[in-house]
């Protein structure tokens, strides 16, 4: 007998999966594919213990404008998708302005505070050490202006939040990563975050942690979830299942479903691209370095060298644009000598994203047993643990670790 469904077996819906199955509910887990393998998969693998400060919408001009002629890498966009952004891009903006930014990282960072600490506790019980590298990550800085204004901030999200970090000069990144090769006024490393050598391979290990609890994982498609009686029915590959309660876990399809069910919430995506390469024989990179004034990341992984690109806003389903991840590779490969490439073509995935940049987590608002449990952006990976454990406490009426209030779906309910 099932107690709950999560529909969405990506790293959101398969923790939390594991938390309620830990508290003794029965769980089917169900996604229409394997589970991790969409945005879960290609992402950089980095658990962000740093991202206090969730991305905001630029505000200085001078951003917009070379933003605006495409002039940089890091954001792309396709003229044809805008219109369809303008209502949550103007909201993403308003949101974005000092004060109620600075409101929304207090209510974020506590989120963040616990991402290393619940992923430890998953990556032991899944016994997936061996996928996960302490090291941190490095900020690369070709100018000494970005430099010192990112050394700033971390002073002080170091003062404020406890994040450790260290500032460095050129020649100590050429001792930590001497396969660099173009010339760099510093880095900024962030100690604290932990990396995934293959994000893919965590998700499995966790479905199999959740296996090993008892769980069972089912394919099936969201879009034939019904109600049935006070609970829900979907039907799956082994049949009908009914469940009093459901969780959406959909990442950047959230929207259909939701919508289906009559909400209206405002979420966006922001397409990235990821593509792998061989390693050179005697090319070592120790840990993910993101060129941050080129808008692209490299990060070291099982396979080979893994490079992501940054937003892409385009419709969900439009055709990849290679332009961004080829422009990326130019300069990666000047960075660092890069093999082969991997694969015939780029991953593409969609960041799920809300417009005042927090996940929703909690109750549906007009329905019972319905809980949700998406939009976390550029941190999904990060908040994974962290947003199991704290909707698996609010369904099973425990006082939640992380006051859940700021991410309520009631906020986007008039
Ligand atoms: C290029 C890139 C780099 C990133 N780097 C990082 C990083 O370093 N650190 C970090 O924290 N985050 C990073 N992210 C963000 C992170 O990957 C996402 O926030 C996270 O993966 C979202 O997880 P999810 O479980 O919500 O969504 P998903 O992983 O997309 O899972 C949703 C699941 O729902 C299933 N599904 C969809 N529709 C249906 C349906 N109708 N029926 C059944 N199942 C369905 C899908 O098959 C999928 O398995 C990055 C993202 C990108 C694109």
């Amino acid at each position: 007998m099932t107690d709950t469904i999560v529909l969405g077996a990506g790293i959101i819906g398969v923790c939390i999966a594991i938390h309620l199955q830990r508290r003794g509910r029965n769980v089917l887990l169900v996604d229409r594919r394997e589970p991790g393998r969409e945005t879960s998969y290609g992402n950089a693998g980095i658990i962000q213990r740093e991202g206090v400060r969730p991305r905001a919408f630029p505000r200085d001009l001078g951003e917009l404008l070379r933003i605006g002629a495409k002039r940089g890498l890091d954001t792309r966009y396709d003229l044809a998708a805008l219109p369809g952004y303008v209502p949550a891009l103007a909201s993403y903006w308003r949101n974005s302005a000092p004060a109620r930014y600075r409101r929304i990282v207090a209510e974020y960072a506590p989120l963040i505070a616990h991402s290393i600490s619940e992923h430890a506790d998953l990556i032991s019980a899944a016994g997936a050490e061996d996928l996960i590298d302490k090291r941190g990550f490095l900020l690369l800085f070709r100018s000494a202006a970005r430099r010192d204004a990112a050394f700033a901030d971390a002073d002080a999200d170091a003062r404020d939040y406890g994040i450790g970090r260290a500032r460095l000069d050129a020649d100590e990144v050429a001792r930590m990563e001497p396969a660099l090769r173009v010339p760099l006024v510093g880095a900024l490393h962030w100690t604290a975050p932990w990396t995934v050598r293959d994000p893919g391979a965590l998700v499995d290990a966790y479905v199999g942690l959740f296996r090993q609890l008892g769980g069972t994982v089912a394919l099936g498609n969201a879009d034939s979830l019904g109600a049935a009686g006070s609970g829900w029915t979907v039907r799956t590959s082994d049949g009908s299942a009914s469940a009093a309660e459901v969780v959406l876990a959909l990442g950047p399809w959230a929207g259909e479903a939701t919508r289906r069910l009559g909400y209206r919430f405002p979420l966006f995506i922001k397409r990235g691209y990821c593509r792998e390469y061989q390693y050179m024989p005697g090319v070592t990179l120790n840990r993910p370095v993101l060129d941050i004034e080129m808008g692209y990341l490299l990060a070291p992984m099982h396979r080979g060298v893994r490079l992501t690109t940054g937003a892409e806003f385009a419709h969900q389903n439009a055709p990849k644009n290679e332009a961004q991840v080829e422009g990326s590779e130019a300069v990666a490969r000047q960075l660092i000598e890069l093999g082969a490439r991997l694969d015939l073509e780029p991953w593409l995935g969609a960041r799920p994203c809300t417009p005042d940049m927090k996940p929703i987590i909690g109750r549906a608002p007009n329905h019972r047993n319905l809980w949700l449990a998406f939009g976390h952006a550029h941190h999904g990976l990060t908040l994974g643990a962290v947003t199991g454990r704290l909707l698996a406490e609010q369904m099973t009426g425990e006082t939640p670790f992380v006051d859940p209030r700021p991410f309520s779906a009631q906020r986007f309910v008039a």
